[in-house]
């Protein structure tokens, strides 16, 4: 039997995208590339908790270091479009997350100044809705009864709004809370990019009900496009020579997690 998370996360918008791909990557995790990204994202986020709960800024960096010392530098050096180092990458990104977020810094954004500090960070909504269970980790709400969400980003990877509504949903759905607004903060970049408008919950649930009919339905076609070349379940996709079976009828749907977006 195979195993597979039940509750629905954010991240399985991506079931929209190309279905195949959702499934490869979730049923056979062991056997795709070794991605430096993910893990990075990781240190990164864990050097943003430190700093949050008081840790200066170069311990932070010393931390999130340790935790990419062991990461495949040459893989990273293939991927990454700044062509820095890893070290170097870590060092960026921790540095404009303090300049444009900490409370000390002078060079704060203004989108924080009027937020409370510090924030609820690495928040787990779960809980059910309309016969689907959901659960899903968000980086970081701001106030109390109405709040600000915030998603932080440490990659170069494009942010649709579509993952902001969804935590908007859950959280007034789920947590009973009133929120403001949202955006994503690339610490990569240095950018924010406020959520579209919210399109209203009966669109969402709508979305989300189609999420759940897909994932549920023992079928992941193929849904080729552009993206198909950087595909990194592309060596198990039927279409292009793998034999993952796409129809499987063997899963166990588990209440286990694991990384939750
Ligand atoms: S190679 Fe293309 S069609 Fe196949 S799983 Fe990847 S994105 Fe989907």
């Amino acid at each position: 039997m195979m195993q597979l998370p039940k509750p629905i996360r954010a991240s399985d918008r991506d079931l929209f995208k190309c279905p195949a791909q959702w499934f490869i990557t979730r049923a056979y995790p062991e056997e795709m590339p070794k991605a430096v990204w993910f893990p990075k994202g990781t240190a990164i986020h864990s050097g943003i908790e430190q700093m949050i709960g008081g840790e200066s800024l170069q311990l932070a960096i010393a931390y999130a270091q340790l935790e990419v010392e062991n990461l495949d530098a040459e893989l990273w050096s293939k991927t990454d479009p700044d062509q820095v180092t890893l070290d170097q990458s870590v060092v960026n990104c921790l540095t404009t997350w303090y300049n444009q977020v900490h409370p000390e810094s002078k060079e704060r954004n203004p989108e924080y100044t009027n937020l409370a500090w510090p924030p609820r960070t690495e928040v787990k909504v779960e809980g059910e809705i309309g016969g689907n269970s959901y659960c899903t980790t968000i980086d970081a709400i701001f106030g109390a009864d109405e709040v600000d969400i915030v998603d932080w980003k440490s990659g170069a990877s494009r942010s649709d709004s579509v993952q902001l509504w969804i935590y908007q949903y859950l959280v007034t759905k789920l947590m009973g809370l009133k929120v403001r607004s949202s955006w994503f903060h690339n610490v990569h970049l240095g950018k924010i990019q406020m959520a579209d408008p919210y399109p209203g919950d009966a669109v969402v649930a709508t979305l989300l009900d189609a999420v759940a009919n897909i994932k549920y339905g023992y079928a992941y076609p193929p849904l080729p496009d552009w993206y198909c070349n950087y595909c990194v379940a592309r060596s198990k996709c039927p279409l292009f020579g793998g034999d993952t079976n796409l129809s499987p009828s063997n899963i166990e749907w588990v209440t286990e997690t694991g990384e939750e977006k």
